[in-house]
């Protein structure tokens, strides 16, 4: 026997159970964000390997360690998308959708991360990214808040949930801030960890998000990022913490959240959970007002968040059966049966919307109903020898008393719409 081939590291496969739980999630942002008036649109999976690099001065861990890239045959070196904003953004300026309007929109679809790959880490992962382009805010900040607050809700997990809020600032605000910062370490740099050391050359605010111990400890002594916000930041801050309370949306200031990614700046958020271990977060975003400038566009403000689906899913994980159920279960005997079943499966389906799984191949009507007994279905329809000869089909209810009628094809519908309504 040949060897099996396996998935690639880190590269997940979703059994129906699992793909189900993404599904019903998807099925429910679709919805909140129809209610937000936001538009879906569809984004390429691959983009030159120049946005990434140019989208974050390619200090953060993404663009240093994290991307996929590749040269293709024409020698061009390409990336699989490790993140949604980058490519959005280069897709509203490439179709003018940026300058001089507004847009709220939203995509979603896998990303690409060479991680060390964990529970609720993964190396291919889905995204929910929507992005709000040309608003200033802090109404549309606020906005989307309360717009993953109300899918949190419709989820069922609003209360495993919480929101994180900051402000880090303008450009300005930020520079001058992390130079207060990396002259405050420079003189403890033996106490830093490796990972903080590296960011200390060129992404030195990343080094508060530290999980190392004893460089959390180090920081209790640091400058603080608040105090060096600008006052326009500060009011725009203030004005969205005053709506959130008027929408008795709650939320806990954390000085410590600054993001991965140092495009962002203003708001940043994250939700957060404890019953994920340490892949707690959720969902995270913020303003990144000079990310459409800096892709070659128009000075544009805008904020956005992206939710990772692999890890929502994990929340599911102990929560009932969300399957597709299959509600009626057609068995037939013999081939003519076999063939006109089919047909009057096809005339169910259209004419009650009902799921209809039929038994493929032959059997014994005794097995038959074993299958179906186990598919979970309600209803078997059963189409054997005596049956055709009469000309009518059988209708059988699996569930409770086990009642069993005949009638004519034609009359299926509705005793099956009346048993299911
Ligand atoms: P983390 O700090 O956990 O690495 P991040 O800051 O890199 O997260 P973002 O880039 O903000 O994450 O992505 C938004 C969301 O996408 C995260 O909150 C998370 O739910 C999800 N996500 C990010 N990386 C992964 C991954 N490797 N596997 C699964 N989900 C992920
Ligand atoms: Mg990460």
């Amino acid at each position: 026997m040949s060897q099996t081939i396996k998935a690639v590291r880190g590269m997940q496969d979703l059994l129906p159970e699992k793909k189900a739980r993404f599904r019903r999630i998807e099925d429910q942002a679709r919805r909140v964000l129809d209610q937000y008036g936001y538009q879906e649109v569809g984004l390429p999976v691959i983009e030159n390997t120049h946005l990434f690099n140019r989208l974050v001065g390619s200090t953060t861990d993404i663009v240093e360690k994290e991307m996929y890239s590749f040269k293709d045959r024409n020698d061009e070196s390409l990336t699989l998308r490790p993140e949604g904003t980058a490519g959005l953004v280069r897709f509203v300026n490439e179709h003018g959708l940026a300058f001089n309007q507004t847009q709220r929109l939203w995509y979603t679809g896998p990303m690409f991360r060479y991680e060390r790959p964990q529970k609720g880490r993964y190396r291919q992962f889905d995204q929910i990214g929507v992005e709000c382009i040309g608003m200033e805010g802090p109404d549309i900040d606020a906005e989307l808040l309360l717009l993953c607050a109300r899918l949190w809700r419709s989820l069922g997990i609003d209360q495993q949930v919480r929101l994180e809020l900051n402000s880090i600032g303008d450009t300005a605000s930020r520079q001058a801030f992390s130079a207060a910062l990396v002259e405050f370490l420079q003189d403890r740099r033996e106490e830093l960890d490796e990972d903080s050391l590296r960011r200390l050359e060129g992404n030195p605010m990343r080094i508060l998000d530290s999980k190392v111990p004893t460089t959390q400890a180090l920081l209790s002594g640091a400058p603080e990022l608040k105090d060096y916000i600008d006052a326009e930041s500060q009011q725009h801050f203030k004005d969205l913490c005053a709506i959130l309370d008027a929408a008795k949306l709650e939320y806990r200031i954390n000085p410590k959240i600054v993001r991965g990614l140092d495009y962002y700046n203003r708001t940043v958020f994250e939700w957060v959970t404890d019953s994920l271990g340490a892949q707690g977060t959720i969902c995270g975003g913020g303003r990144y007002d000079g990310l459409v400038e800096q892709l070659g566009g128009k000075p544009t403000p805008c904020v956005g968040f992206a939710l990772g689906l692999d890890r929502l899913a994990l929340m599911f994980e102990a929560s009932p059966e969300v399957r597709a159920k299959v509600q009626v279960y057609a068995i037939s005997v013999g081939d003519r049966a076999r063939r006109e079943m089919m047909a009057i499966a096809e005339a169910v389906r259209e004419e009650t919307g009902l799921n209809v799984q039929v038994h493929a191949g032959t059997g014994k009507l005794k097995a038959q109903m074993k299958k179906a007994d186990t598919s979970g279905a309600e209803v078997a329809l059963i189409l054997a020898e005596d049956e055709l000869a009469a000309g009518v089909v059988a209708l059988r209810q699996l569930r409770g008393t086990a009642q069993q009628t005949t009638m004519p094809a034609g009359d299926l519908p509705e005793a099956l719409r009346n048993i299911f309504e």
